[in-house]
């Protein structure tokens, strides 16, 4: 079928809330490349929402998933165990960097790794209450709803949402929150909102995602763990937009070499095979009673055989190093952008987590979410996938594969520098 008898479809029968708003239907894709329904290549500088840091269907992970599907597909992890299962648990637990010994608990999305880490919290700490950040994002159930910093369009109609989550400001110098104010609106909300005593867990993204691709400072995190620590918080390191290789190392958390005590993880693990992960030391994830966590599809053998395919890619091929090199050229290519163009502010990279923004002048800094709008619809007709994000919905970021080739990335860039040029502010 083609896109637009599919679009007709797709107008009839799927839910307006999650129908996309983009009329190209994916048919085939390859590295950092996507060909719609009617034949048309598009880069992809979205991969998925930071699902391909390995690239489209990398051929390790085609190659294990396929052989996988010739074993076995499925039996309930808690109904018959698989090797698969426990093999990625033994991957996780040695590359995560969790204070002490760490324990694996696998799940199907982002958002089940975050209402998993919330039920581990309160099991271990007995305390009820969470504290999340401003601009962060954790998911669409109910608990992560509530988590996130953004309202809209999340929470929609659906309220009310569960009440013991409290936030705090996350530290972005550029829009006026500076580290030290942060820190103060923290222990404001403890001790004013949440309480110390009742406080189970601190959720923090390292380097924002939906939130905008802003990082916390190693100084901010390492505040953060002397705070968890003198009360007897948990520090729980959200990671499933940062993991897995994005921002230069494996895990963002460690470029500040903080040791969380527990992480959640997704996207990238399973370069697009449903799976995601909760790794938490030992005390805290055996903290729970028997059968008190999972599900039947937690941790398919399938999804499981893409994740040892994925680790096996790190291992060998140097995604790390590419990663940077991949951060190196963005950030290039931005402080030219920046230099060039009044409204093209702010650019900022960690490895390959790399983001700038749109806004009226470098003086006044206001932010401009058309601006990134009409960049994005402007790409999009040129050929190129390319993502807006942030607090204020003003920041361009870069998420393709860190594979991608060089040719590629020149191509896709070259699609941004004409649609920059064509602006009229
Ligand atoms: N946490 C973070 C940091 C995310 O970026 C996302 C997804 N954008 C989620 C949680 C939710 O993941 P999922 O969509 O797989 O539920």
């Amino acid at each position: 079928m083609n896109n637009s008898e599919l679009q007709a479809l797709k107008e009839r029968y799927v839910a307006a809330g999650a129908a996309s708003p983009n009329e190209q239907f994916a048919a085939y894709a390859s590295n950092a490349e996507v060909w719609d329904a009617d034949g048309k290549r598009m880069i992809d500088f979205a991969g998925g929402i930071g699902v391909l840091n390995v690239g489209h269907r990398h051929p390790k992970v085609v190659a294990a998933v396929k052989a996988q599907l010739d074993q076995l597909m499925h039996t309930c992890q808690t109904v018959m165990p698989y090797e698969g299962y426990v093999r990625v648990a033994q991957k996780l637990s040695e590359i995560s960097p969790v204070r002490g010994h760490a324990k694996v608990m696998l799940a199907n999305s982002g958002a089940e790794a975050l209402e998993n880490a919330v039920k581990i919290a309160r099991a271990a700490t007995g305390r009820t209450n969470i504290i999340c950040f401003d601009g962060g994002y954790h998911g669409r159930t109910f608990m992560t709803m509530a988590m996130n910093g953004k309202v809209k369009p999340y929470q929609g109609d659906f309220g009310p949402m569960p009440g013991t989550v409290f936030r705090a400001p996350y530290p972005v110098d550029y829009h006026g929150v500076s580290e030290e104010e942060a820190l103060r609106g923290l222990q404001m909300t403890l001790r004013t909102d949440a309480d110390p005593a009742n406080t189970a867990a601190i959720f923090i993204e390292p380097i924002l995602g939906e939130g905008g691709f802003y990082a916390a400072s190693p100084a901010f995190l390492k505040a953060i763990r002397e705070i968890c620590d003198e009360h007897g918080i948990l520090m729980i390191v959200d990671e499933v937009q940062s993991g897995f290789g994005r921002s230069g190392k494996m895990f963002a958390i460690e470029h500040s070499g903080v040791e969380p005590d527990m992480m959640t993880m997704a996207k990238s693990m399973g370069d697009g095979m449903p799976i995601s992960a909760i790794v938490g030391t030992d005390k805290l994830m055996d903290s729970s009673g028997p059968n008190s966590l999972g599900g039947t599809y937690t941790g398919s053998p399938v999804s499981c055989a893409a994740v040892l395919a994925v680790m096996d890619i790190f291992e060998t091929e140097d995604i790390l190093g590419a990663a940077n090199r991949l951060g190196d050229k963005l950030a290039t290519r931005f402080a030219i952008w920046q230099e060039k163009f009044e409204f093209v502010d702010n650019s900022r990279s960690v490895g390959a987590m790399a983001a700038f923004e749109l806004v009226t002048d470098k003086a006044s800094r206001e932010p401009r979410a058309d601006l990134a709008a009409a960049i994005t619809a402007k790409a999009k007709e040129n050929g190129l996938i390319l993502l807006a994000c942030g607090m204020h919905g003003n920041s361009i970021r870069f998420l393709m594969p860190v594979t991608i080739e060089d040719e590629v990335l020149e191509e896709g860039l070259a699609i941004i520098d004409k649609a920059l040029s064509e602006l009229t502010v």
